[in-house]
């Protein structure tokens, strides 16, 4: 192969390398953001299960008030059941008697129900609480992870940009002009393989002698639709593809 168009494949893959590495370093923020939220919705959950409960409790504690006092207009009741001087005011005091009774009844099923639901959401509280200390081991996994990788990406672009300044020493100014004016006007790709006598980045289709030309990987030529610079290499063997055939049966 030409050593230019050598040296420009070599260049656009660590272009390439460095445009990949850039982007996930500015993801960081965004990732940094998601964990955040994934760590505040698991916070939520536990607010909202604690005020649940709370909310179980004071209701509790009105019901029991309740409770008090119709306990004690109860035993008013009794006593006056004990003075009663005829017929007729006994059957009035029973009847209060009755009714009393009947409210603290309902009142202590009311206690039972709220009792029954404080199981369950003590039992939430805890729940959203493991959830949380689960999610923030998670998150701090994941943030080990991304340092680690971010430092990584910062090492592969100081490494880049070294073999850049390498592979740029040796490569014909012309061409490297060619390189650096199609790769601004094409995205970051400055560079497509041929095959099947088509660009296969922007796909159309080359006049067969500049894809015979092509074939050679001897000169620079440029895609007549894209401009990308050419380059030719063969396709992988079919073996490959037998290979998987027989695997999947
Ligand atoms: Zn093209």
């Amino acid at each position: 192969m030409n050593a230019d168009l050598e040296r420009i494949i070599a260049l656009q893959k660590l272009v390439s390398a460095a445009h990949d590495a850039e982007r996930r370093l500015a993801e960081e923020p965004e990732r940094e953001k998601a964990l955040q939220a994934r760590l505040d919705s698991a916070r939520q959950r536990v607010t909202a299960a604690k005020e649940r409960l709370a909310e179980n409790q004071s209701a509790r504690r009105t019901v029991e008030k309740d409770v008090a006092v119709h306990q004690g207009r109860l035993s008013k009741f009794r006593e006056q059941a004990m003075a009663v001087k005829t017929n007729q005011e006994y059957h009035a005091v029973q009847k209060e008697i009755g009714f009393a009774q009947g409210e603290i009844k309902t009142i202590e099923d009311k206690i039972l129900e709220l009792m029954v639901e404080a199981d369950d959401l003590t039992a939430t509280v805890k729940r959203t609480e493991a959830e949380l200390a689960s999610e923030q081991k998670a998150v701090d996994a994941d943030r080990r992870a991304m340092t680690t990788e971010l430092e990584a990406m910062k090492a592969s672009l100081e490494r880049i940009a070294g073999e850049r300044a390498e592979v740029v020493r040796g490569l014909n100014p012309q061409a490297l002009a060619i390189f650096d004016l199609v790769l601004r006007r094409r995205n970051g790709v400055a560079v497509a393989q041929a095959s099947g006598g088509i660009c296969t980045v922007c796909h159309v289709r080359l006049r067969p002698q500049v894809f015979n030309s092509v074939l050679r990987n001897d000169k620079i030529i440029q895609c007549d639709s894209c401009q990308r610079i050419l380059y030719y290499m063969a396709a992988p063997a079919e073996t490959a593809s037998d290979s998987v055939s027989h695997s999947a049966q």
